[in-house]
């Protein structure tokens, strides 16, 4: 190599510049913060620990509801304080303020540049703009799965960007756009990245799973040589081949939802649906114009149910929407009765700026609307506490998230079922493990007791 190459890449990586990054919000937001580290990591740039390592900080908002608002104006404001050169993306960049032009620029004039959410090529212009390109970017830093702000064994896939939907509590659409599809030959080869470099749980995510393709009509596409049509089924299908743990989020009880059901009994993806159905009355799930509205969701819950008794459904409901009447809520509740979900949980109906609802007849008062949140939790509670006391005794597979010690000083693996995701459900605490076991291993164990939320099982020999 000659001696003059040798100098520069021993200049620039001495000094390569720094990035500060702040991630704040929903997995999705988390998948557009990887996707930007990985850019930023593939051109060369360090990410920095802290504030005032930084030559620049990006910080990536959410802006669904008023708190994760407030969160993210403080996160901007502490980071201009710290640092003094921000950038800003994700949802609430996307979102107006009370002159009618933009919230953040309107409460930080500071920030060096705002943009909306999935915008890795904006942020990047930005980034270039305000802090140079390093020189010699070393991309084989950069591991082919892109770098992952998840432990190194599970990680989200995100397969679609926006949503083709309109429920009135919600402004996402106007945040994130339509519905936008990523080739099905794209996110297998990022499946088989992640695989490839340790992942043993898949986290598929979107706005909308069941909807995966629609907006560019089931188009074929090729993985292996061989034609996969960008839909849910056939994804699943396809990721089933990868041997891991596939789990799928946001699923919406359209017909074709069925379908992956026999994936699930036969193991190829793990029996569980992350489906929200937010409530159960037609009237409310019409006033909230909720996909799939008029599906029988009951019925069909007790088919999947038939064809894969193992399934595990995660939902979540809104208590209070404006116009509900105390016979509607019984009529959640009795549906709670009959639907028998395994994990569940329930919002206060929270007017969001911006969304079809606020301007809804009937406001439910603040205080019956919490007190039919807490109405609805206790409810719940006694079924979700009793489908995990129904598992005492079973043997259960378990994916190592880590490794602790119980009261009695004895070492226990911390992990989870296929019945729990990571962050929002249940943990499962395992004692007689090996020394070996470390997270990311698969145990097998079986149940000797549930709590409210998590069970305690024993390694099977
Ligand atoms: S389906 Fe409804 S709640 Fe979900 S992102 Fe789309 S509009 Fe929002």
């Amino acid at each position: 190599m000659p001696t003059q190459t040798l100098k520069r890449i021993a200049k620039s990586k001495a000094q390569p510049p720094k990035v500060g990054f702040v991630s704040l919000g929903c997995p999705k937001a988390l998948v557009d913060s990887e996707q930007i580290i990985t850019q930023l990591r593939a051109e060369g740039y360090d990410i920095a620990p802290s504030y005032d390592g930084a030559d620049l900080v990006v910080v990536n908002t959410c802006g669904f509801i008023d708190s994760a608002v407030e969160e993210s104006l403080d996160a901007i404001g502490e980071a201009l304080a710290e640092n003094g050169k921000v950038i800003v993306t994700g949802c609430l960049g996307a979102k107006k303020g009370d002159s009618g032009s933009n919230l953040i620029q309107e409460v930080h004039p500071k920030v060096l540049a705002v943009t909306g959410p999935h915008a890795t090529d904006e942020v990047m212009a930005h980034v270039h703009a305000h802090l140079p390109q390093p020189h010699d970017p070393f991309i084989d830093l950069v591991p082919a799965a892109g770098i992952k702000l998840t432990p190194k064994h599970y990680a989200y896939l995100k397969i679609s960007e926006g949503c083709n939907h309109r429920c009135t509590f919600c402004i996402i659409p106007s945040m994130r756009g339509d519905l936008v599809s990523r080739p099905v030959a794209n996110v297998m080869q990022e499946a088989e990245n992640l695989v490839k470099s340790g992942v043993k749980e898949l986290l598929v995510i979107s706005q909308d799973t069941s909807a995966y393709g629609v907006d560019i009509k089931y188009r074929t596409g090729f993985w292996n040589g061989r034609p996969i049509k960008t839909r849910m089924t056939e994804l699943c299908g396809a990721l089933g081949e990868l041997g891991v743990w596939v789990r799928l989020h946001y699923v919406y009880p359209y017909p074709h939802v069925d379908e992956v059901i026999p994936l699930m009994a036969d193991g190829k993806v793990l029996p569980y649906l992350d489906i929200p159905f937010q409530h159960a009355n037609a009237r409310i799930l019409k006033l909230m114009k909720r996909p799939a509205a008029a599906e029988k969701t009951l019925e069909r819950i007790h088919a999947w149910r038939k064809a894969c008794p193992d399934l595990t459904i995660r939902s979540t409901f809104i208590a209070g929407f404006p116009g509900e009447t105390e016979a509607e809520f019984q009529e959640l509740l009795d549906f709670l009765t009959e639907a028998q979900l395994d994990r569940v949980g329930c919002f206060a109906y929270s007017p969001v700026e911006g969304a079809r609802a606020n301007d809804l007849p009937d406001p439910v008062p603040d205080a019956l609307r919490a007190e039919r949140q807490a109405r609805f939790m206790a409810h719940q509670e006694k079924i979700s506490a009793a489908r995990l006391q129904a598992k005492v005794g079973r043997e259960i597979d378990v994916l190592v998230d880590r490794l602790a010690e119980n009261d009695r000083k004895e070492r226990i693996a911390v992990g989870r079922s296929k019945a729990d995701a990571p962050e929002i459900d249940g943990l499962v605490y395992v004692t007689g493990v090996s020394k070996k076991v470390a997270p990311g291993e698969f145990l097998h164990a079986r149940v000797v007791a549930a709590q409210a939320h998590d069970l305690v099982a024993e390694a099977c020999t």
